[in-house]
């Protein structure tokens, strides 16, 4: 074997894995939810913050806002990068108010996802495809279309209604070991399972994998999509971080995480959503009909290579995120000198982050405008900044325009290119300000 691929092993024999740690259940607030080791490495502290998707109506202008800590850490012993559970996941996720399928890029992305799993895997009729948080049906419908049997599972009651409604059978109950056992009492098992985006904001991710495993079938496949965390690292994504999302993964952590509820992961891809995506793929860690790939051993050496096990990696990422506050409080500031109008582009929860962080209120964006139809209207959580509909920019003219979804920013600049016509300057604030060209 050859020296790398040993070193490769040895760094991953040192992260916890078994079914001692597959036990255990996140009751302390201040333990790691994968491993349970005390959480004591402080990560970035991004102050106090409201939860990112709370937009005020202008009645709640006069009242005050809940602030949470918005702290993250990473565990010394798995290197899981979390969050303390800061708000209760019931206050987070009770009125669920996003649609998946408003997004049509977002629709794409899952058209061709059910064409590759079709295609790899020889799905059919006889086949049983299950997505854990399966929102409105935007992902199953597609399945369903084909003809194969899918089930989606989705807690919230509203949004759950929305995709029976169009054809897609769904389980409004939380994914788990306990639902998963029922499931698979009723003789459910799935050759494809799927959670896009959903991992990040499980609070007890071991009963969630775990549920994982029970539900699998014998020579089934589970796929799993998160932000990748040397995204985060190495480009200060910070704005990724808020109360919604507990955990940040890199493939090495998630890894060891599916190996300790006896889930082998045998491939991987690097995705572009959501400023650079990981999509994982499991299998049964018995199943010998799926060899690991080139890809999934190519990014186990990278993140070893980058220091993802070493607690080095993390240490100057606080100071990297308050050089790039620094930048783009330098950059408004100038701006604003000069008597120039500044506005935003976009109120995802992400900009939220960002604003609360670097304390950027109608002093420095006089507005910010936003697509949905939903948020006009509205005031950013927080920093109550007033949320318009696009045609405000041609309206006011505005020097120079922020835009907070920078994952985004070929596709807006696009959309934005009238804005030209006036000179405007599109800047993006991450990793550091740019004026797009
Ligand atoms: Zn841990």
């Amino acid at each position: 074997m050859p020296e790398t691929e040993e070193s490769t092993f040895a760094a991953i024999a040192e992260i916890p894995t078994g079914p001692h740690f597959a036990s255990y259940v996140p009751e302390d607030r201040t333990c790691c939810r994968f491993c349970g080791e005390a959480l004591r490495d402080l990560m970035v502290d991004l102050g106090m913050s409201p939860l990112c998707e709370d937009f005020l109506t202008a009645d709640r202008l006069n009242r005050m806002e809940p602030f949470y800590p918005l702290t993250v850490f990473v565990c010394r012993r798995c290197y899981l990068v979390q969050l303390q559970e800061y708000v209760r996941p019931e206050d987070i996720f009770t009125e669920y108010a996003y649609f998946s399928s408003y997004s049509t890029s977002w629709l794409d992305h899952v058209r061709r996802y059910r064409d590759d799993m079709v295609e790899r895997w020889g799905l059919g009729p006889d086949s049983q495809v299950v997505e854990v948080a399966s929102n409105d049906g935007y992902a199953l419908q597609y399945f369903v279309e084909r003809g194969i049997p899918s089930l989606g599972i989705e807690p919230a009651a509203n949004v759950a209604q929305v995709a029976i409604d169009k054809g897609v059978p769904t389980r409004v109950e939380f994914f788990g070991r306990d639902l998963a056992r029922r499931l698979a009492e009723e003789g459910v098992r799935a050759d494809l399972l799927f959670g896009k985006n959903v991992l990040a904001q499980v609070h007890d991710v071991n009963d969630f994998v775990g549920g994982m495993k029970i539900l699998l079938a014998p020579d089934g496949v589970v796929t799993v999509e998160f932000p990748h965390l040397e995204r985060l690292v190495e480009e200060q994504q910070f704005d990724t971080i808020y109360h919604e999302h507990f955990s940040y993964f890199s493939f090495l952590t998630a890894e060891a995480i599916f190996a300790s509820h006896g889930l082998r992961l045998f491939d991987v891809a690097e995705l572009p959503t959501h400023g650079g995506s990981l999509r994982i793929f499991g299998c049964h860690d018995d199943d010998a009909t799926k060899p690991t790939t080139d890809r999934a051993e190519a990014l186990r050496r990278r993140e070893l290579e980058a220091g993802v096990l070493d607690p080095r990696y993390y240490r100057d990422f606080a100071r990297r995120v308050e050089e790039t506050k620094r930048r783009l409080l330098e950059y408004l500031i100038a701006q604003r000198d000069a008597g120039k109008q500044v506005v935003g582009y976009g109120a995802p929860g992400k900009g939220n982050t960002l604003l609360n962080y670097c304390g950027i209120r109608t002093d420095f964006l006089d507005y910010t405008v936003d697509r949905n139809p939903y948020k006009h209207g509205r005031f950013t959580p927080g920093t109550r900044i007033p949320i318009h509909p696009p045609e405000r920019l041609r309206e006011t003219e505005p020097d120079v325009i922020l835009i907070l979804p920078w994952n985004l920013k070929d596709e807006i600049a696009a959309q934005l290119s009238y804005t030209r016509e006036w000179g405007a300057e599109l800047v993006v604030p991450i990793p550091t300000a740019t004026v797009l060209k």
